[in-house]
């Protein structure tokens, strides 16, 4: 066989992560998924990350006839790209890991880039997924809570320390719910899938119900879960129309749970946004393509942009 150039993908949750080998033209070669033992504590997480890599260095070895070229991997919290550094994650205990040298070392010095999961989500659905071909696009993935990706002209624009693109913490309704990072009234504490499970748990009476079985309710003409969808999808709305203000994006890519809704979130979402703008131009809103591979298929990206950029020796 001949030996398949491929390089490493890597993207690291709180829980768990998923990995890939991944060919030039895109391809995955193989995949894996691991827990990262966060149990444990940061160190062994860290461990793990590094275990996990060697093991895939070596499928691509034994299976591909060659090690991969370079590795890409994504993690969460506040990361410095510049300088490999995994700065802080507060569902992992990291402060200030060397992450890009610990890999490379690891990996017998390969290159590798280190990136912010949500960024390096949004890369990939900038450049293969629901924003292909856009030149200027926002990625705003609906989760636990509420982040966000800048795309420009094929990069993700990650701010001078590396907390652009925040848009979750832009304070919608002042003197609003409390938020982790200490504001009040933060997009994500009334518009994430965590803040609409939460009041649809209030509203219905059922401690179990989520934001799916809110979505559920809407789609069956129940008022209550009506006026619990419609307040978020106004908040997020605000928040949108604040993002398009300032950035001007072609296309806004909506992903995460709540997304999952389909055009019970869409259709109201498209309305309210529409609404609110005077001048802005309104950009074409679409729902993520790439689900949870996202980060991993960013990763793989990460890794050949880096291939592509070395001076040949
Ligand atoms: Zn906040």
């Amino acid at each position: 066989m001949k030996p398949v150039k491929h390089v490493i993908a890597l993207d690291v949750g709180g829980t768990g992560m998923k990995a890939a080998l991944v060919a030039e033209d895109g391809t995955l070669l193989h995949e894996a998924r691991r827990a990262t033992g966060r149990d444990r504590g940061p160190d062994a997480v860290v461990e793990t990350i590094q275990d996990f890599a060697a093991e895939l260095l070596d499928t691509g070895r034994e299976r591909f006839g060659r090690p991969a070229s370079a590795a890409g991997v994504a993690v969460p919290g506040i990361v410095d790209s510049e300088h490999g550094i995994a700065v802080y994650a507060a569902n992992l205990g990291w402060r200030d890991v060397p992450m890009r040298s610990l890999l490379s070392r690891r990996l017998g010095g390969i290159p590798v880039a280190l990136g912010h999961d949500v960024r390096t989500g949004g890369l990939a659905e900038g450049r293969i997924g629901a924003g292909r071909g856009a030149d200027r696009f926002l990625f705003v993935p609906l989760g636990t809570g509420i982040a966000g990706a800048i795309g420009i002209a094929g990069r993700i624009e990650a701010g001078a320390h590396g907390y652009a693109g925040e848009i979750g913490h832009i304070v919608v309704r002042p003197g609003g719910p409390a938020c982790g990072c200490g504001q009040h009234g933060c997009l994500e504490t009334l518009a994430s899938a965590a803040a609409v499970s939460r009041a649809w748990a209030a509203a219905s009476g059922d401690p179990e119900a989520d934001a799916a079985d809110c979505a559920k309710a809407v789609e069956s003409g129940d008022a209550r879960a009506r006026e619990v969808w419609l307040a978020a999808v106004g908040a997020l709305a605000d928040g949108l129309v604040t993002a398009i203000t300032l950035l001007d994006p072609r296309t806004l890519i909506i992903g995460g749970g709540l997304a999952e809704a389909g055009e019970t979130l869409f259709t109201p979402l498209r309305t309210a946004v529409e609404e609110r703008v005077t001048f802005q131009r309104l950009p074409h809103i679409v729902p993520a393509a790439l689900g949870d591979t996202a980060g991993c298929l960013g990763a793989g990206l990460l890794a050949w942009d880096l291939l592509a950029t070395e001076v040949p020796a």
